[in-house]
Parts: structure tokens; sequence; C-alpha cells
């Protein structure tokens, strides 16, 4: 196999598969005897934005740490690595030597808004402002904190904020900066849509006279963002290739295909489809459960929700902006928090995937599962539905306690179907997964509820992920942190349509995967859509 696949692979009439020969001489970094090896790098570009996308743990953050010259390729001698002038030398006359001979001459300055914003409060004290004021170059911390919109946390600590507010210091800390080549590694982790979309303008505003490469999964708006992008395939830990750059709805559209054409390199045994219509009606008669209107006063904060009822067998998308009420809401359902009016059934037994997961069990995934329903995770069940689309086998070895981000997630989402349940609230699914990993994740939560008939509740950012496991739609609106109302569950294009009115952003469909793509703001379809009506669906 070529380390792609983790199966046999079914595509051995294909030619390459297995590291190709000529590749060999485009090493460009490794870490030690046995240690992941980068082939290629990505080249900035200036007036635009160039994005990178690929699976988790295949050296995207990386290939930054060796274009801001934080690391030093070293074509693979890492017992007797290169100096600076060497490295020069042998890239000399190719784009990536121009670039580095710049960097490494003080030419080009870079700034980068790191991936991991939580650890922001470990090697920075004090308030946002404090650290703010540090990095003013470009901006006063004023017009960045209105840009960002942080001036309700300006004077708090650092270890005080969400993450979403972390995400949005750094942020904006990085576009202070003077600099020529801008790096941002996942920037719309832990952002709500809002949020993606306003900092992906900002992202394309700052690209105007730099150069700015972005590290993102998600592809609604990677799509929005990049100008061009470089998919990059290889096999998690071991090796990542850079592909050549590729126009981003090509490149977007080549990663769902699973196929490189050009390269003749296949990464993915089947193509990821989207619907261009609204899911119809399906067989879902039975009522799980039904509310009346419901509240919840926080004094701070009030949720209030109308009265709606939930199907067995149906997958509801939560949307909305951060801090609106939908953890309030999914924990009023699970029984956690008591609404301070209105009732709800509590005969309903709930299985709850928080949004912020710690790994606090001592011993192996394994173990954790035996723990949690060892008849269940022993089934063939468990095995085809959950366990081979999330890729769990390699980690049931692993002590719970070492998983990195996206693996915790991964088993975070089958723990939470594997409990006995009626219905299953999963908050934030889609977080430190990749998008790979973020289509499998969701297509498996839709067929669990389907094939065993239980309902789901799922909030999340990602439009992607929302279109692939929703049936409906319920939509949270409001004044984040103030007060927020939940309507719903919608069907699909009523729910997409009211949501996305309020976003202000319209979908049309890319001719040749059905995938949404955002509408250009203020274009010919997007003025059309909005007086239809129509912000998702509009065939
Ligand atoms: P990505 O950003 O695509 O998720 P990274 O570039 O962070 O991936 O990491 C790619 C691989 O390189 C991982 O297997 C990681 O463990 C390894 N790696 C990263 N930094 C180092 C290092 N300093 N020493 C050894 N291995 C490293
Ligand atoms: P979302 O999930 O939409 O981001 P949450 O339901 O978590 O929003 O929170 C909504 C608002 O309620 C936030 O402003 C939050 O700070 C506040 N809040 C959440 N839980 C509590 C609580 N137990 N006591 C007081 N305020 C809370
Ligand atoms: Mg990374």
């Amino acid at each position: 196999g070529c380390g792609i696949c983790i199966n046999k692979c079914p595509f051995e009439a294909i030619k390459i598969i297995g590291l190709p020969e000529e590749l060999n001489t485009e090493l460009m970094h490794q870490y030690g005897l046995n240690g992941f090896r980068i082939y290629r790098l990505p080249v900035p570009k200036k007036g635009a934005v160039t994005g990178i996308l690929g699976p988790n743990g295949i050296g995207k953050t990386t290939s930054i740490k060796l274009l801001s010259g934080e690391e030093t390729p070293n074509f693979g001698n890492y017992d007797n690595p290169p100096n600076r002038e060497e490295v020069l030398s042998r890239l000399s006359g190719t784009e990536l030597g121009d670039y580095l001979t710049k960097v490494y001459a003080g030419k080009v300055k870079t700034a980068l808004k790191p991936q991991y914003v939580d650890k922001l409060p470990l090697v920075s004290k004090g308030v946002v402002k404090d650290l703010l004021s540090k990095v003013a170059e470009r901006m006063t911390v004023d017009e960045a904190a209105d840009l960002l919109e942080l001036n309700e946390v300006i004077n708090r600590p650092l270890d005080k904020l969400s993450g979403g507010e972390l995400q949005r210091v750094a942020i904006a800390a990085s576009i202070m900066k003077e600099a020529d080549t801008y790096f941002f590694d996942e920037p719309s982790s832990y952002l709500d849509i809002y949020q993606r979309i306003k900092v992906a303008r900002i992202i394309q505003d700052l690209s105007e006279t730099k150069q700015v490469i972005v590290i993102e999964h998600d592809l609604a708006i990677l799509d929005f963002l990049a100008d061009s992008a470089y998919l990059v395939y290889g096999s998690e830990g071991a090796y990542g290739v850079f592909a050549q750059p590729r126009q981003v709805r090509t490149a977007i559209n080549t990663y769902l295909d699973g196929y490189m054409r050009e390269e003749n390199i296949r990464f993915r045994d089947t193509q990821i489809r989207f619907e261009s219509h609204p899911p119809r009606d399906s067989q879902m008669t039975a009522k799980l459960l039904e509310y009346g209107a419901l509240e919840c006063d926080y004094k701070e904060f009030k949720l209030t929700v109308d009265p709606g009822s939930i199907m067995i067998g149906e997958s509801v998308g939560v949307v909305g902006p951060n801090a609106i009420g939908k953890t309030t809401f999914v924990k009023m359902l699970a029984g956690v928090q008591k609404p301070t009016l209105g009732e709800l059934d509590s005969q309903v037994k709930v299985s709850y995937k928080p949004q912020y997961i710690a790994p606090d069990f001592d011993g192996t995934v394994r173990e954790l599962f035996m723990t949690a329903n060892s008849e269940f995770f022993e089934s063939g069940f468990f095995e085809s539905e959950i366990a081979h689309p999330l890729s769990l086998k390699r980690l049931y070895e692993k002590n719970v306690k070492t998983l990195s981000g996206g693996e915790l997630q991964r088993v975070a989402i089958a723990l939470c179907l594997s409990r006995e349940a009626e219905i299953y609230l999963i908050d934030e699914p889609s977080a430190y997964l990749d998008s790979n990993q973020r289509m499998e994740a969701a297509k498996t939560i839709r067929r669990v509820m389907e094939k065993r008939g239980r309902s789901a509740m799922i909030i999340d950012h990602d439009i992607y992920f929302l279109d692939m496991v929703s049936d409906t739609m319920m939509v949270f609106e409001g004044k984040p942190g103030s007060e927020g109302r939940a309507t719903g569950p919608y069907d699909m294009r009523d729910g997409m349509n009211k949501f996305l009115a309020k976003v202000d952003v319209t979908f049309r469909r890319d001719n040749d995967t059905d995938r949404p793509r955002i509408n250009k703001p203020g274009s010919r379809l997007d003025r059309e859509q909005k007086e239809r009506g129509e912000y998702y669906y509009s065939t």
C-alpha cells in the first residue's frame, strides 16, 4: 500500500500509489530517523490568499514553520543539517528559493496566527489590551478591537476568555503587526458563522497588499476566502506531499472527488456528494418529544424557546451565533439545566457530548468504550457504522489522556453514540476535525440515527457539516450574551433561509459537485436570491 489508505488499496490499477521515486529529490524536511517527512512546500503569492487543504497530521503547520524561517529545511539530512546558505544555493532559481532568500535576509517579515489559541493564556499574561498594545503597528488597539468585536473583553485577562474570544484576539494580534507575509493556521476554530465570514473578509482585505497563507478545514469558508489552494496528501504522522496549487474551486472539487487527475493520485476511495435539493419529508411519523414555550433566565442572559417537537429518527441541526443559548437549550433537554419557565418531559433518555471535552478517563480508548457499553462496542454495528468511518481502531490501545484534539473528538462522538438513549445531543462535533473527518462524522451520526431509529440534535457552525448531518434545522437568534430566541425545527429550506437571511449570505451550487458555494456579496446572484428569499436552495 501507499500508506494513504488504511485498508488494502482498491486502486491497484492506478499508477502511483507508494511514494513516487521522483519525489525523493523533493524531500524538503525530515524530523529525525523515521520521523515525519514533508515533500515540496507552498509558496506565498502577493495580492492573494493561498489556501492549504489537507488532513490532520500531514505537515501543514510544519510547512508554515519552514516558510517563516522558524525551522530550516534539511532535505532529509537531519543528522547533518545544511546551513541557510546551503539551503538557498540548493533552492536557487526556484520560486521557493527566491522567497526564502528574502525571509533569511530579513526582507520579508512574517506574522503568524498559531493553530492552538487555547495556549495563548499560557504564553501571555495580563489582559487583552496589554497583549494587543505590544503589536499595535498597522492599527491601534481601538481599531483592532472594533474590527474584531473585542471591546467587551478588552480589559479581561486572557485566561478568562472563551475559545472564540481567544481566536479573535489571536487574529487581531497578527493583523496588527507590520509584516509582508501573514500565516493563519486554522482561523475559524471556535468562531460562529457570522464571525467566520467577518474574519474571512478581514483576511481578504489584508491580502490586497500582502501575501497571505491560510490553513482551513471549513470548506465553505476556505472557498470564500482563498484564491488558490494547495492540496496536501500523504499519511498521517508519516509524510505529507504538497500537490501543485490549484484555483480554489478546483482544489476543493478535487478534494471532494478524492482523485487528482494531473498527478494520477487517488487519496480517498469514495466521492463526497451534496444534494442540491432539500431532503424529502421522510417517513418520520412518530414524535419522540414535544415541548411548550420554555424560558431559561440567568439574569445576565435569557433564552426563550418557541414550542416544538422532535420526531423519532430525526437529526436536527442547530444553528446560531455564539453565546445565544444553544448549549443552554441542549442542557435543558438533557435535564442538566432546569427551565425557569415551562416544563420538559424528563422521561426521554439523553446522551450528551459537551462542547468542551477533556480527557479525564484513566485508561485506554478500548477500556473507555468497554466501560461505557461493552456489548455495543463489540457489535458488528459499532465496528462497521462507527469505528470504521471514524477511524477509531488505531486509537484503541492509546491512553485517552494522550489523544490529540481530533482523536479525542472522534472518541467523544463515538462514546456519545454508544450510550443507550432516545436522543443524542452533540455539541460542536466538527471542532478539531479536518474536512474529511468532518464529513465522515456527519454521515456517521446521520446513519446511526436512521438505522437505529434514534433522534439527534447537532450544534455546529460548519455549513458543509450541517448540510450533511441535518434532516431539519433549529434556529437561534437574538443578542449574543444577553437574549436568545429559539424557533423550529424547520425543514431544511425554511431553516437555512431563516438562518442565512440573518447572516446575510446566499449560496449557489457548484455545477460539478452540487456543493454549496457562498455568493460574492452584492453579485447578481446574491441580489436575485435575496429578493426571492432563497438563500440556500436556489435551483
Ligand atoms: P498538521 O498541521 O498537518 O496537522 P503538523 O505539521 O503539525 O501537521 O505535523 C505533522 C507531523 O510532524 C506530525 O506527525 C507531528 O507529530 C510531526 N512533528 C511536528 N513537529 C515536530 C517536531 N518538532 N519534531 C518531530 N516531529 C514533529
Ligand atoms: P451558545 O451555546 O449559543 O454559545 P450558551 O448557551 O453556552 O450559548 O450561553 C448563552 C449565554 O448564557 C452566554 O452569555 C453565557 O455566558 C451565559 N451562561 C451560560 N451558562 C450560564 C450559567 N450557568 N449561569 C449564567 N450564565 C450562563
Ligand atoms: Mg496543524
